[in-house]
């Protein structure tokens, strides 16, 4: 596996080692489950709902992780203590290797958007493939490699998924919505990683009485679409300038702006409120 730590410090199994002397990455070759959570002002973001992620991957994939919730949350603090970071991303690993179970720590360097993508919109392609297990997060190499390579070359951010009848499931590291005649669609939860973003941003969906309809969406029904968004931990919610050739004014679109928002401000008083316990 690739050594991504970056900063300072990792923890592998309760222990601080330095990013530089371990050899750790090289023997993570078995089954791998993993979570990405966003540090904002030394705070893990929505931490309790990732780590209950990762366990119900864990619980999918038919292994078991003894980390406690907590035990998890108080390392990644000592993390951001030792490696003096307070906005980055978090990388959790659990992992077997020669039956021996290996959970990891460590930052990693996220791929955030610049502010044009904000206020322009992303490019995407259209990538035909599906993760095999929706439901887990789980570290594969060789498919986010191909991925990654289509994606480079169309000069593109993210690649959204289509599986062999045509719909459009999800994109390769986020999950994603259509505006379509004033109604809100994003793919059915059974065919895709529930992202912690996407549950909020139903959430935000509901609260503010926007119409929103979990169903298959079709590549055809491209042409048709107002607009588009994806949502993930790295990205927040990020509009979509184009699809292929097909460009989309999804940024100036007023849904888009008051779904981001919304959800900008759940960001802000989860820290908030995270600060004031950690403080108490
Ligand atoms: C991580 C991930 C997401 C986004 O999940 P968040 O919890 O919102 O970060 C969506 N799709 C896939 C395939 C992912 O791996």
């Amino acid at each position: 596996m690739k050594r991504e730590a970056v900063s300072d410090f990792l923890i592998v199994n309760h222990k601080i080692h330095s990013t530089e002397n371990t050899d750790i990455f090289d023997r993570i070759k078995g089954l791998s489950i993993y979570e990405v959570l966003r540090i904002t002002d030394g705070v893990p973001l929505f931490a309790e709902e990732h780590i209950k992620r990762m366990k119900r991957s864990a619980g999918l994939a038919g292994v078991h992780i003894r980390k406690t919730e907590m035990e998890i949350i108080e390392e990644i603090s000592i993390l951001v203590k030792k490696n003096q970071c307070k906005d980055i991303n978090v990388k959790l690993i659990w992992t077997l290797s020669e039956e021996k179970e290996f959970f990891l720590i460590y930052f990693i360097r996220p791929e955030y958007p610049n502010q044009d993508a904000y206020t322009r919109g992303i490019h995407t392609i259209l990538f035909q493939g599906e993760r095999k297990k929706p439901h887990i997060k789980i570290v594969c190499g060789s498919f986010r490699e191909k991925i990654t390579k289509a994606r480079k070359k169309a000069g593109a951010y993210e690649a959204l998924l289509v599986d062999e009848r045509g719909y459009i499931t999800e994109g390769s590291r986020s999950n994603i919505f259509f505006l379509k005649k004033g109604k809100i669609h994003t793919p059915p939860s059974g065919t895709v990683l529930l992202g912690v973003t996407r549950e909020h941003v139903v959430g935000i969906c509901n609260t503010l009485k926007m119409e929103i309809s979990e169903a298959p969406f079709h590549i055809d029904e491209i042409s048709e679409i107002e607009g588009a968004f994806i949502t993930g931990t790295t990205v927040d919610v990020l509009p979509i300038g184009s699809v292929d050739n097909k460009k989309i004014p999804s940024a100036s679109h007023s849904a888009v702006q008051k779904i981001a928002e919304h959800y900008d401000k759940e960001v802000k008083a989860y820290v908030a409120r995270r600060k004031k316990r950690n403080s108490a």
